[in-house]
């Protein structure tokens, strides 16, 4: 029997000659990747990729950076932290001028980290800065139960989590199509990609590999060229319909829907994730009474417009310039997600 060779990926993105596309990369190491596996040099040239809020160190505000510092210096807790934030620029200090100051910041690679510091220095008082999406926050939940199940009345966290069905919304219309964070969809599964699908809005879910990656931009162009709205899960190996359960559980039972501010969007109703009243007692915000606090960032930062794909990195005036991963100006350039510190390390790729 005669047997049809279906085109690669690879074909299809090398043969492609329909229409212009704008394809948002939703997240930072959807970003980095694509960079680093030289996929940017065999896209068509009305191919365009842009970047999007998917970084949490990026879309971290700077009045969060000022709360963590006015924690480390005046309240003199102990910060555990991801590496990257120890970098961002807060209004007038980051946590790394505050660590030169005299502030205890612990840098960590997970909430049960900074936990595990806090129950054995039961004699600091010991702050994880929670930050981050769907992804990551499980894991804080989980350090937080567990702090309650031992009685560990010296931690806390400092809550920026986010979640990013409502970036969505705001971001129609940024783009012909969402390449959708496959650790996301991961946990809270496709069902925000088919709800956008009804809205008009299109979009893959799509892996890390560079197998993932292209064949995931292949299905952009096959489908787009169709004509109709479409959405496809093409990291179909660890996305499900459905999602992590467990993951999705332990959020609802620890944390609720709050509004929240995200560097460059503003604030978005019911976009971040807050503790629930049960635990208080872990919530630094009440413990320390941290006053409200507006940070303002360099006014020549243009982070806001590089998370909503307004402009490129590039096009920041003091992109390589004044700005760069050694001495950065804006978070984008700070994390390793981070749009500007892709097109840094990567432009010359171009
Ligand atoms: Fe901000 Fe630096 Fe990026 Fe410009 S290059 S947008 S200053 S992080």
């Amino acid at each position: 029997m005669e047997t049809t060779k279906l085109p690669s990926a690879m074909d299809i993105i090398k043969k492609y000659d329909g229409p212009a596309i704008r394809i948002m990369e939703v997240c930072g190491t959807h970003t980095h990747e694509i960079f680093r596996l030289g996929i940017r040099q065999i896209l068509p040239p009305q191919i365009e990729l842009i970047s999007g809020p998917g970084c949490p160190v990026c879309v971290t505000p700077v009045g969060y950076i000022d709360e963590a510092v006015y924690l480390a210096l005046q309240c003199g807790v102990t910060i555990c932290t991801f590496g990257d934030l120890v970098r961002v620029p807060g209004s007038a200090a980051s946590l790394a001028v505050a660590r030169s100051r005299g502030a205890r910041i612990q840098v960590v690679y997970s909430p049960m980290d900074a936990y595990d510091y806090a129950a054995t220095h039961r004699d600091e008082q010991v702050v994880f800065l929670s930050v981050g999406f769907e992804t990551t926050t499980p894991a804080s939940c989980l350090a937080v139960k567990k702090a309650v199940r031992q009685g560990l009345d010296n931690f806390s966290i400092l809550t920026a989590n986010k979640t990013m069905p409502q970036a969505y919304e705001v971001l129609k219309g940024s783009a012909d199509a969402f390449l959708y964070p496959g650790h996301v969809q991961a946990v809270m599964g496709t069902a925000i990609c088919e709800k956008l699908l009804k809205d008009g809005i299109s979009g893959v879910v799509a892996g890390f590999t560079a197998k993932e990656l292209m064949t995931a931009l292949a299905v952009i162009m096959v489908k787009f060229s169709q004509g109709k709205p479409f959405f496809k899960n093409c990291y179909p190996r660890v996305v499900t319909p459905q999602g992590s359960r467990t993951g999705q559980a332990v959020m609802e039972q620890v944390m609720r829907p709050c509004a929240s501010e995200w560097r460059g969007l503003g604030e978005i109703p019911a976009s971040g994730l807050a503790l629930r009243p049960a635990y208080n007692a872990y919530d630094a915000r009440l413990k320390y009474t941290v006053p409200e606090m507006h940070g303002h960032g360099n006014p020549a930062c243009r982070c806001g417009d590089v998370l909503q794909g307004k402009c490129r990195p590039s096009d920041c005036p003091v992109f390589a310039k004044g700005c760069s991963p050694e001495h950065p100006v804006g978070a984008c350039m700070v994390s390793h997600e981070g749009a500007c510190s892709a097109y840094y390390l990567y432009g010359g790729m171009l």
